[in-house]
This record gives structure tokens, sequence and C-alpha cells, in this order.
């Protein structure tokens, strides 16, 4: 899965998410990809989120909505998706799993975490001659 967030100059903003392709596709199952409010949200008045990893996890926890709500109350990017990844791995009767989401307010801020270590995204500005890749703040290591 991608995803994508996309800000303009005039403060219009779009998120965007492929699925996995064939993996976790078997007949019945939608994934979280294609669910607004759990594999992408976007409000243009606060921010646009978007998760990858176990979508049966963000359609529990309504990820990427949840995101946009704790920016609105307040929280930095970062810290909204640390907050949402904990809030997936409370969940009862749930299983760990892999996931990560990231978020983009209008006026720039950003921020990214994941479930496990080694996850990136990237960031790219007018004022950025090249993609920078950022690491993803972990939320929660199973290790
Ligand atoms: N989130 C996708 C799904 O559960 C999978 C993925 O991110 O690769 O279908």
């Amino acid at each position: 899965t991608i995803n994508v967030i996309a800000l303009d100059d005039h403060g219009e903003m779009c998120v965007g998410v492929s699925t996995s392709g064939y993996p976790w596709k078997y007949p019945g199952r939608v994934g979280d990809s294609a669910l607004p409010g759990a594999g992408n949200y976007c409000d243009i008045r606060i921010a646009g989120a978007a998760c990858t990893g176990r979508g049966e996890l963000s359609m529990r926890a309504v990820g990427a909505r949840t995101v946009v709500d704790l920016i609105r109350d307040g929280l930095e990017p970062s810290s909204a998706c640390v907050e949402m990844l904990k809030d997936a791995a409370s969940l009862p009767d749930t299983f760990r799993a892999e996931l990560r989401v990231l978020a983009l307010t209008p006026d720039g801020r950003h921020g990214a975490a994941a479930s496990q270590a080694g996850s990136e995204y990237v960031v790219m500005t007018t004022a950025d001659a090249e993609p920078r890749i950022l690491p993803r703040t972990i939320a929660q290591d199973p290790a």
C-alpha cells in the first residue's frame, strides 16, 4: 500500500491510498485502503491522514479519522499518529500486527509513526530540490 497526502499552494489537500494489490485481497475482504476513516481521511480544516499495514487494525481503530481528531484536539501530527497506534494496539481481543500512519496539516506540519522500527516516510515541498526521507516515530516495538 502507498499513502500520499498532497497539499497545494491554495491549501487544497487530498489523501490517496493504494491497496496492497493481490496480497490479502481474498474474496470478501475490502481492506482499509478503500474505507474513509480507516485507511484514509481528509478534513481540509484540520489534516489528512492515511494508514498502511494490517487493515483490520486501522478499521477497528478508525485509524485515519482518529489521527485527524487528535490533531483537531491539539496534538502535533507525529504525536497524533503515535497515540492512534497505541490505541489500536490496546484494543481488546486484537492481535499484534504492523500498522503505519502519516498525517499532514493544511499549514504544512507533518508526521508519521509506525508500530515497528525501520519505517520511513518521504516529504517534498516546492522548497526541496529532492525528496527528504524521514524516520517514522515508533509507537510500539513488539521486540
Ligand atoms: N492496509 C492494506 C490492507 O489491509 C494492506 C497494506 O497496507 O499493504 O489491505
